[in-house]
């Protein structure tokens, strides 16, 4: 089959690890017999000393016409790169949540897993740990408390500041529908977190997935509280599936959920809209401190390119191909720098390029 790629290489090690990641999709397609077709989109940083400003109608276009975008990161040093005496809406950042909002990326997937390997980086207990874990946090991205009305007055003589938090049934039911179908693919259960204990919005929320649970008899779910939530994920990661949640809860628990698997080298991501296009990129930044050495990590990238496969193109042997050959690779004993132990006596440090051939050889 052939598929069209958008790819935003952005800044900082951004180009580095999209190389190896499109090296990886040509070797799966050469293994299972598709072609990938590439489009080459200007955003960050890049955007902004190419053409003025960090993202371009015409680049929202190209983003458009393809199948699914690929991406590396954006933006520089946030202390020193001039991009940063802009006026905000013309940093780099600004062409991603432009980006985001011009493709109504709603459902935003980062998986949190545990490499055997790489036991050694997570903060939990062995005996919390067990034999690993492996959860998608899928968070609502479009609403709730980040997009409502806000203001700061002053009444009585003192400063009072407000922030709205507002959920649509339509809202809720779109990423829930996404949430179950996630756990279709997966192990088939979804924890929906929410404080309905407390919110109104949260209580629409608890009946909306009940409503969308029906239509999946296969998938177990159940609720939980955001703060039991936050408690379990490093008491008993090993519970979670799908974990469903709205934006600003997601935002708190994805990161807790990816921290406790160790590296942010690792860690692959996705936005979603309500077609099978979606944005796929590492959950880490443009770490300039490291760009250009030939060091950064690129499996998080790869992997991202393996969850297109999966859930853009419904390629799923071929995403199975991606993860394995990377838990392979990881297994025979190569490392990038940010994830070598302490004592790195039994494994080998690898470069970027290096890590993406070896991947390949694994496919
Ligand atoms: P960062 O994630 O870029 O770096 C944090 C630390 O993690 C650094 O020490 C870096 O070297 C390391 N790191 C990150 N990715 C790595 C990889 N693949 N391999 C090895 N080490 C890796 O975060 P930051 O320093 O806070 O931000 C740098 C820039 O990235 C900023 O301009 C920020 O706005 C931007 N940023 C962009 C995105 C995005 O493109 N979606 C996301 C987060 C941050």
């Amino acid at each position: 089959m052939n598929f069209n790629i958008g790819v935003i290489r952005g800044d900082g090690i951004g180009p580095e690890i999209v190389t190896e990641a499109i090296k990886v999709l040509d070797g799966v397609g050469a293994k299972f017999g598709h072609t990938f077709n590439y489009t080459e989109i200007l955003m960050g940083g890049c955007s902004i000393d190419a053409c003025g400003e960090p993202l371009t109608e015409e680049a929202i276009q190209a983003a458009l016409a393809s199948d699914a975008v690929l991406m590396g990161s954006i933006g520089g040093n946030t202390s020193t790169s001039p991009w940063y005496k802009l006026p905000a809406d013309k940093r780099p950042e600004a062409g991603l949540l432009k980006l985001r909002k011009s493709l109504n990326l709603f459902a935003n997937l980062r998986p949190a897993y545990l490499y055997e390997e790489l036991k050694e980086a997570c903060p939990l207990r062995d005996d919390i740990i067990g034999d690993g874990f492996d959860m998608m946090i899928m968070r609502e991205l479009t609403g709730g408390l980040y997009f409502g009305t806000r203001s700061t007055v002053e009444e009585d003589g003192q400063l009072v500041a407000r922030d709205s938090l507002t959920y649509s049934e339509s809202e809720i039911r779109r990423i829930a529908k996404r949430g179950f179908d996630i756990a279709l693919k997966r192990r088939k259960k979804v924890t929906s977190v929410d404080k309905a204990n407390v919110l109104d919005s949260s209580r629409l929320w608890r009946k909306i997935v009940e409503e969308v649970a029906k239509d999946y008899p296969e998938v177990e779910y159940e609720h939980m509280l955001v703060d039991n939530c936050a408690m379990q994920l490093v008491k008993d990661p090993r519970q979670f599936d799908v974990i469903l949640t709205e934006n600003m809860f997601g935002d708190i628990l994805s990161d807790e959920a990816s921290m406790v698997t160790g590296s942010i080298g690792m860690l692959s991501s996705a936005s979603l809209n309500d077609t099978k296009f979606g944005l796929y990129e590492p959950s880490g930044g443009s770490a300039p401190d490291i760009a250009g050495k030939g060091i950064a990590n690129p499996i998080a990238t790869i992997l991202s390119a393996a969850m297109m496969l999966r859930y853009s193109f419904d390629l799923d042997a071929e995403a199975d191909a991606i993860e394995n050959a990377v838990k392979k690779v990881l297994k025979d004993g190569y490392r990038t720098i940010d994830i070598m132990p302490r004592d790195g006596s039994s494994v080998k440090q690898v470069g970027t390029s290096e890590m993406g051939d070896l991947i390949v050889e694994r496919l």
